[in-house]
This record gives structure tokens, sequence and C-alpha cells, in this order.
């Protein structure tokens, strides 16, 4: 889309090295409204594209994100700080999720029932313009778990990116024209979270509203939606644990502790930055644990080897600090200084389940370690929580890997390793870390309604 000239414009900081690079618009009321009517007219549009042609269009919009991952990768890395490593993986994501859902409109398949005097048929029908609004942590995957299924179904999309970190999604718009998908039919609209994301919640033409972000706001969404009963996903905070049992591999178990948590400096809904350990192993464990954070690569993210870069801002640096106020901290590893918003790997030793550092979404580089006694104390401390979004747990024993995933009250759970996200199989949160499933087959649904028609036979 075209932004005009008369808006305000943000700037855009390098979290590396503090430096401002570049400014985008910020849309006001005005434009966001224009954006959705743009959007409500290309819904009728884009609903009749035969179903063939629609997924050749979503197939042709992934083959240009695949010609522009590289681009796609260093703009992440500029703008959010991410490794390169990482943003290559968040691209390529991008394309394979449009892929995945490409092969949804010709698999759309309602139900024919049976019914006495006619014939009942079910219908998945779009709702019409869906609101997406992304955080700052995964600007590109997050918008492409939104915006693939939604369009799959027959919806058009307008999607608000983070204030932090709105060049990958602005790009991806722009490819989307590029692929030949049509006008308004998939629309990025930058800008602040109380004035555009906001009037995706009040405007009566976007008919669902997919969350990503805080479980306060989150929380402000879910009840502005109500007003409408508007449809809506949320995707909210985590504070997942990671079990380890004494009859784990504590080597394989501690060589992966570090990426469970420090992955993407921290700022990872899906972050173990709880990690229980068994006592009969705990001091074992630690020691174990100790090489493995201080080997973890804190460098620029530009850098092919770095494992973790810096935090989004400086507002983030002093967040995540004010949680090592009066903490044991178990040791660290390190980090650039200088310019930019770096912060070491850092492990603190929890003495209960009170801590405030046990407790609170750090949302960066920390992670806190508490012993259990047992299955029964691991299950009930993992569950002691508002959150429930991810986790892992550590065993040899077959019986108690299925014992406890089926007690831990999470969206996603991994055994012996720490992976959370497939785009072929569902993600989402438990509890207070969300509502309704992203990814994998179920998602797609969410973006219709069921529609039954009944055809009487006459007399
Ligand atoms: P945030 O809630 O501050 O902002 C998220 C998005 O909402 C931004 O685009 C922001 O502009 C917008 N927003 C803010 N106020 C709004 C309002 N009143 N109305 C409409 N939109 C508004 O969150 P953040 O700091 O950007 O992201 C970090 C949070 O996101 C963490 O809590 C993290 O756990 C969560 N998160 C969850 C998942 C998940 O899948 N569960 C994934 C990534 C991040």
């Amino acid at each position: 889309m075209t932004y005009g000239d008369a808006m305000s414009r943000t700037d855009v900081i390098n979290p590396a090295n503090g430096e401002r690079f570049t400014t985008v618009p910020s849309l006001g009321l005005e434009e966001t409204d224009a954006a959705i009517e743009r959007a409500s007219q290309a819904f009728a549009g884009w609903r009749q594209v035969a179903p063939g042609d629609r997924a050749r269009l979503l197939r042709r919009f992934a083959a240009v994100v695949d010609q522009h991952i590289e681009e796609l990768a260093q703009l992440e890395v500029r703008n959010a700080g991410h490794t390169i490593g990482n943003a290559r993986w968040e691209a390529g994501n991008v394309r394979d999720v449009l892929d995945y859902y490409a092969g949804a409109p010709e698999r759309l398949i309602g139900r024919q029932i049976p019914v006495a005097g006619g014939v009942d048929v079910t219908f998945h029908e779009p709702l019409g313009v869906v609101g997406i609004i992304v955080p700052w942590n995964f600007p590109m995957p997050i918008a492409g778990w939104g915006f693939a299924p939604a369009l799959a179904a027959g919806n058009t999309v307008v999607l608000k990116p983070a204030e932090l970190t709105p060049l990958t999604a602005i790009r991806l718009g722009e490819l989307a024209l590029e692929a030949g998908l049509p006008p308004g039919v998939f629309q990025v609209l930058p800008g602040k979270g109380s004035v555009v994301g906001q009037r995706f919640v009040t405007h009566p033409a976007v008919r669902k509203v997919c969350f990503t972000g805080s479980t306060e706001v989150g929380k402000s969404i879910m009840a502005g939606c109500a007003e409408q009963v508007k449809r809506v996903t949320l995707e909210l905070g985590g504070k997942s644990a990671n079990i380890v049992f004494a009859d784990a591999d504590l080597e394989a178990a501690a060589a992966a502790a570090p990426g469970a948590v420090f992955d993407n400096a921290g700022q990872d809904c899906c972050a173990r930055s709880r990690l229980l350990v068994q006592d009969s192993v705990y001091d074992k464990f630690l020691a174990l644990l100790e090489p493995a954070v201080r080997a973890f690569r804190v460098l620029d993210p530009a850098d092919e080897s770095a494992e973790m870069g810096p935090l989004i801002s400086s507002g983030q640096r002093s967040s995540v600090a004010g949680y090592l106020d009066g903490a044991d901290v178990a040791f660290r590893g390190s980090a650039p200084s200088g310019g930019g918003w770096w912060f070491p790997p850092t492990v603190l030793l929890a003495h209960s389940a009170t801590d405030r550092h046990w407790r609170e979404e750090i949302f960066g580089p920390v992670v806190s370690v508490l012993p259990f006694r047992d299955e029964a104390d691991a299950i009930r401390l993992a569950n002691d929580t508002e959150y429930g979004l991810s986790g892992s747990l550590w065993t040899r024993d077959v019986g108690r890997a299925l014992r406890v995933s089926r007690a831990v009250e999470t969206g996603a759970l991994s055994v012996n390793s720490n992976s959370s996200v497939r785009y072929w199989t569902p993600f989402g949160g438990m509890k207070q870390s969300g509502l309704g499933r992203e990814l994998g087959p179920d998602a797609l649904l969410s973006f219709t309604d069921v529609k039954n028609v009944f055809f009487s036979m006459g007399d």
C-alpha cells in the first residue's frame, strides 16, 4: 500500500549499536480506516478467486519470499538484533508456512450430513477482514502464522507490526503485491498499538483479531472484541519449565538448556526459563550447565557464528536487569561491551517458587533453577504458574515421559528436546498463555465460520 505524505514517522533503531538507521510511517486513525475499507472491498473479489488460483497465488508469494530470504534476514538482523542464522530460518519459515497453507484452499472441505427430506451441507465461510497484531520478538514468523492461513481461507488481512520492528513486515507486504496478490488483500499498517491495533478491535469490518503479545494487552483485546462478539486468537506470555529427571541423559540436557532459554536473547514466549532439576543430580547438573552457559556465543548478530545477539531496546535491558536485584546469581556468560543493548546469559538460583524471577516472564537471557524431589513435586511446580505455553522434560523412562507430558498443563511439550514449533503441528497456549491454536491442520478453520445449508427436495 502507499502510506501518503501526511502522517508522522517512527525511528527504527539497530539494537546491536543503539543507532537510528531509518524511519517508517506511523499510521493515524484515518489511514487505518481507509486501509480497512480497502480490505473490506477487496474481500468480495478474493473470496471468489477459484481455490486452485488462490493456491497458485500463495505458492507464488512463497516463491517470491524464497527469492528474498537473504534480504529479509539481513533486515531482521539490523532491526531486531536476531542472529543471522535465526533470521534466515525465520524468513524461510514464512515461505514454508505460505507453501503449507497454499494446500488449503483446495482442501477446505465441508460435510454432507444425512437428513430427512433433502440434503444438508456445511461450508467453511471466510470471515471477512482479519486484523493481525504482531509483537517485536519474532516479527516474521508470527506475521506469517496469521496471514498465511487467513488468506488461504479467503479472508483479506490488515497486519500491524510492532513499533520497534516494522521493516520485514513492510517488505513482506510489498512482496505479496510483487507475487500478484490483488491490491487490498494483504496490507501492512505500521503504527502504534493504541491507534492501529486498537482500531482492529473497534472497527466493525474487522471480523477477527489475531493478537500475539503480552498477557496484559491480550486481556484488553479480548475484552474489546467482546463488544462485537469478534473472533479472537491470543498468543500470550509464557514461563515454561524445563524438567530434568535424575535418570535423564544429563550431558544432553545440560548442553541443550542454554539454547532453550537464551535463543533470541530469551525474548521468546517459549523460553524454558524455569529449570527444574531433580535434587539427587542438582549439583552434578549445575556443574555440567556452567561450561555450556559460559561457552554460549553472544556476538554481533551479523557474525555467522553468533548464538545470541542483543536485547531489543534499552527499556527491555533495564527491565531484565531489574530481576537480578537481590537474586542469587549462580554464574553468567559473556556479552560484548559498548553500544547496543547487550546482556550476558545469566543463571539464577531460586530459593522458593515464590521468588519473583521464578514467577514472572522476564523475556531476557535469564534462567532460574530450582530443585524438586520426585515426579509429583515436579508436576506441581511446573503447573504452579498462570502460564501454560511450552516446556520440556528429560527422562529415559518412557512411562514417566507419558505421565508427566499428560500432566503438565501446557500447549506444547518436548520430551528429550527443546523444540516447540513446527509449522505443520499446532502451537498455542493453555491457561493465560493464550486462546486458540496457530499452525498445523486446525488453524485454518479458525479463520472460517461454519455455515449449514439445508436443500429441500420438495414434496
Ligand atoms: P505487547 O503486548 O506490548 O505488544 C504486542 C503488539 O500489540 C504490538 O504490535 C503492539 O503495538 C500492540 N499493542 C499494544 N497495545 C495495544 C492495544 N491497546 N491495542 C492493540 N494493540 C496493541 O507485547 P510485546 O512486548 O511486543 O511482545 C512481548 C510479549 O509477547 C511477551 O509477553 C511474549 O511472551 C509474547 N509473545 C507470545 C507469543 C506466543 O505465541 N504465545 C509469541 C511471541 C511473543
